[in-house]
């Protein structure tokens, strides 16, 4: 892989394993990776302004304005902008307007980042699984994710205890069947119309079978972006 500074986005629904995988590029490649669902969350937990502004669309499972996101994750790569490792943003852009804004900042205030955008695929009838099933450091500085399946590979080896941090493991409020059925719809109402916005300007999107253990997604994401990369 070459050395340039790259910003991934990841582009997948809940449970897709979008945070898995960035957490294991972190790890592996040392990338660094933001998530705009953690960021959102650790206001909530410090109960800070946003986190008051943000709580009720969260917890519904809604969209946070574009603005305000967009306004977190460019003050996050403004923060960022003397580390020269390559970027993962979990879950944003989400929207039209999003990816709109965002290139436009790449464009004016960005100009060294490289971007490519991957995208995620899985069945609906599995993430109602893996959603149910799902367990989250409540460490807000941590927010690892876990599977409560006996034999998944994200299963914690302690019980109910982050293997990262040692905080203990529970669920998000989000990852409740009411709130689940609104998160899918809206990343389904949101995601083709963004898709389609990429491929009207001709961005290639690697797309990445997320139907499987997270090794193998792993794999597959590496072979894709070597091809794509050289
Ligand atoms: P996630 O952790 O990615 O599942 O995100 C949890 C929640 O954070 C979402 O349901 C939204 O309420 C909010 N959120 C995260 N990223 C975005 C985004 N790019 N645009 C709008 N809302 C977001």
């Amino acid at each position: 892989m070459n050395n340039k500074k790259n910003v991934f986005v990841f582009i997948g629904p809940p449970g897709s394993g979008k945070g898995s995988l960035a957490a294991l590029c972190a790890e592996e490649f040392n990338w660094l990776q933001l998530s705009t669902g953690n960021l959102c969350r650790k206001h909530i937990f410090e109960n800070s302004a946003l986190g008051k502004e943000v709580s009720l669309a969260i917890k519904s499972g809604a969209l946070v304005s574009d603005s305000l996101i967009t306004a977190m994750v460019e003050q996050w790569l403004f923060d960022m902008k003397d580390d020269d490792r390559s970027v993962i943003l979990d879950g944003y852009p989400r929207s039209v307007g999003q990816a709109k804004a965002f290139r436009d900042i790449l464009n004016d205030k960005f100009k060294e980042l490289r971007f490519h955008a991957i995208l995620f695929l899985i069945p609906d009838e599995q993430l109602g699984i893996r959603l149910n099933s799902r367990l989250m450091c409540q460490n807000k500085e941590c927010q690892a994710v876990y599977s409560s399946i006996e034999g998944s590979d994200l299963a914690s080896k302690q019980l109910m205890i982050c293997e990262k941090c040692g905080g203990s493991l529970g669920r998000r409020d989000d990852d409740q069947n009411d709130a689940i059925k609104v998160r899918l719809e809206m990343y389904h109402r949101h995601t083709q119309p963004l898709i389609d916005f990429y491929r009207s300007v001709h961005q290639p999107i690697i797309e990445i079978d997320a139907n499987r253990q997270l090794d193998e997604v792993f794999s597959e994401f590496k072979r894709k972006l070597f091809v794509k990369m050289i």
